[in-house]
């Protein structure tokens, strides 16, 4: 790799140290503090960073995390792998993972959907992973529309290979401007935010996985990858039984996607797959926490999509805890919980807790679902009889249950 300028490589160094002093001192993982003191001091340093390598940026609503975990995990076959793991998924964050891998010939960087034209502009990224747009705490439909829009701003023109989830119309649409477009049957579990065509707002017709729009000539491209149950589909049309460790419908859909992309890379499935499944959980998600002969395990769901992901990862033989917070990175109005239909929990023991548990306590009473509501997630695990439980909490619950439970996992 060529040597960075002498401004950068002062700029990259000083973020490190900020970062180090950071985890030092208790403040975070540094990742965010420390690419912006590099920014601070050269703004042009993302650009600097990302030069010379091969990129891979990876965004959606949900998944972001994992398939970006998945992707590394693959491409780790190849060398060096530059990724932020902890989700720091904005220009400082990215700084931060490419600095802390100097050498690294690879990189995979998880990329808010806001932030998507930017970091592409900035890094010239060779590959981008798209899998899912819907409706993230307060946003609605127009607004993800807009998004979409965006991204087929940035992408036309570029020769960026894009991998895309065509199941999703909106994804399909944000996509279908780049030069080259792999599209991945992945699965589409939210529809409500895809009724309309995004080219022309008719209706959109739909029939099993495919789509089309009543009014225009948009319809759903023809897969070159699919997941089928629980294998893959490559484009040669062999099946892959996946056989991931990481549970649930979504995640074999983000392995599908990871397939797809690996190979974008130069890396055939035999050599991806294995690594796939050696992901166990993903920064704490899917983890099980112990208390007193109660296995608790984990799952996170963010928005109204996410809470379907989690209750098909949820075993119904088993009683479910609920935690809902409404702190900033959660958004502060609960009114999301309206458009999640909760019946599917009716017949298990419910648990309920999380500062806004009455609000929630409300949408379950009027979706007819009998629950139990507890102070404090330590009180409704203590309720539990000895054994296994589901937990489903959004974002800063879930990070309050994990430092509870020390991160020991
Ligand atoms: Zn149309």
């Amino acid at each position: 790799m060529t040597q960075l300028p002498l401004r950068a490589q002062l700029a990259s160094a000083l973020g490190r140290s900020a970062a180090t002093l950071s985890r030092m001192t208790g403040r975070g993982d540094g990742s965010v503090i420390g690419g912006r003191v590099g920014l601070l001091l050269e703004p042009d340093l993302l650009r600097q960073l990302a030069r010379d390598r091969k990129l891979a940026l990876v965004s959606a609503t949900n998944g972001k995390t994992t398939t970006t975990r998945l992707i590394t995990s693959a491409l780790l076959e190849l060398g060096e792998v530059a990724t932020n793991a902890f989700g720091a998924n904005m220009p400082a964050g990215h700084v931060s993972a490419l600095s802390q891998h100097k050498g690294a010939p690879y990189g995979v960087l998880e990329v808010d959907e806001k932030y998507l034209p930017e970091v592409l502009n900035t890094t010239g990224a060779g590959v981008m992973c798209l899998m899912n747009l819907s409706r993230d705490q307060m946003d609605r439909a127009a607004e993800i529309w807009l998004l979409a829009q965006k991204w087929r701003r940035a992408l036309s023109g570029k020769p960026t290979h894009v991998i895309a989830n065509c199941d999703d119309p909106l994804v399909t649409w944000g996509a279908s401007t780049a030069a080259k477009v792999t599209w991945v049957a992945g699965g589409q579990r939210w529809k409500e935010d895809s009724w309309c065509c995004p080219e022309c707002g008719g209706p959109l017709d739909r029939k099993d996985a495919d789509w089309a729009c009543r009014e225009c000539t948009f319809h759903r491209p023809e897969p070159q990858w699919s997941l089928d149950d629980d294998s893959a589909i490559d484009p040669r049309g062999q099946r892959w039984r996946l056989d991931i460790q990481l549970p649930g419908q979504a995640n074999r859909s983000n392995a599908v996607m990871a397939l797809a992309v690996a190979e974008a890379f130069g890396m055939p499935v035999e050599r991806a797959l294995p690594r796939l499944r050696e992901v166990t959980s993903v920064a704490g998600r899917y983890t099980t926490v112990e208390r007193d002969g109660r296995q608790a395990r984990l799952l996170l769901s963010k928005n109204p999509a996410g809470w379907l992901e989690a209750f098909d990862v949820a075993d119904p033989q088993l009683p479910i805890i609920l935690s809902v917070n409404a702190q900033g990175p959660d958004g502060r109005d609960t009114s999301w919980l309206w458009d999640v239909d909760y019946r599917i929990l009716r017949g298990r023991p419910v648990f309920v807790t999380g500062e806004r548990r009455l609000d929630l306590a409300l949408r379950l009473e009027v979706a007819e679902v009998p629950f139990t509501l507890c102070r404090t997630f330590t009180e409704a695990l203590a309720m539990q009889p000895p054994g296994r439980v589901d937990v489903i909490a959004n974002y800063t619950a879930f990070q309050l249950i994990r430092s509870e439970f020390g991160r020991a996992v």
